[in-house]
């Protein structure tokens, strides 16, 4: 099924800048679709647009429920993000932030506990918990990053450049784990990277962009990325 669909979406910037032209794509639950393109194609300003972090200047933008098969708690249509930078609250140590937004979100304290302990050890830190931001390496502050997001147990993951600060073995291993995550949560995910290894290690589709003003030029299938090896 489809979980967000933009037809002939076009957005320009208050100052006059057209940032995308007539953008029209289904993200399709499960898949991991990425955004390829060069600086400055849109690439963004689409993930803010589905994000509902800003509204378009034409066309439109459906959110449809997920079908989460029986049993589900949460029918609602919930997002998790990943930026490039991830913005740890400093004081407090991994655990904490992971369990604090969830605590926010009013989950019991219980639920709480439990689900963090779940989520850190999905993505390897279960050994770090009590360490705080600044004792951890670049790729292990992603990797809270990454918690935090899965942490409310998203229908959809955008991800913006998520690995481009990193150096590249951490981001070689920080690709493997999210296509195991993806692999174990079926998680759907829309991810944008500027490297073609990245986007075709880790989609099943790749729509490329070009700039000025951003529109996709080329849309790529990949055959069953979580099959290779
Ligand atoms: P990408 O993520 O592919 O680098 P962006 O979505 O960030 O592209 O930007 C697309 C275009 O829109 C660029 O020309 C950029 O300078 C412009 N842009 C992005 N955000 C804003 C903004 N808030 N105001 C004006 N122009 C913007
Ligand atoms: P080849 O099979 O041609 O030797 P590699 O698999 O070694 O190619 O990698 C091709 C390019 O992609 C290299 O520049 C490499 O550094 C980079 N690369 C490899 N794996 C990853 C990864 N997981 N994430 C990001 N870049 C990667």
């Amino acid at each position: 099924s489809v979980l967000v669909s933009l037809r002939g979406v076009s957005k320009t910037y208050r100052n006059g800048t057209q940032a995308l032209n007539d953008i029209s794509f289904d993200v399709r639950q499960g898949e991991c679709l990425t955004l390829l393109g060069p600086s400055g194609c849109g690439k963004s300003t689409i993930l803010r647009l589905i994000a509902g972090l800003d509204t378009l200047s034409s066309g439109s933008l459906t959110h449809h429920r997920a079908d989460r098969g029986k049993g589900a708690k949460n029918q609602n249509f919930s997002m998790g993000f990943v930026f490039q930078e991830p913005a740890l609250m400093p004081w407090a140590n991994v655990f904490d932030n992971v369990f604090l937004p969830l605590r926010l979100a009013g989950r019991s304290r219980r639920e709480a506990r439990a689900k963090v302990d779940q989520v850190i050890g999905q993505v390897g830190l279960a050994a770090h918990a009590n360490a705080y931001p600044r004792q951890l390496s670049g790729g292990q502050r992603m990797r809270v990053s990454i918690a935090r997001a899965l942490v409310r147990d998203p229908v959809l993951l955008l991800l913006d450049e998520p690995f481009a600060a990193l150096d590249e073995i951490t981001r070689f291993r920080l690709n493997d784990d999210l296509l195991h995550l993806r692999e174990t949560l079926g998680t759907t995910l829309v991810f944008i990277t500027h490297s073609i290894y990245e986007s075709v290690f880790l989609s099943s589709r790749v729509l490329v962009m070009a700039a000025a003003p951003g529109r996709i030029t080329e849309e790529i299938t990949i055959d069953s990325p979580l099959e290779r090896d």
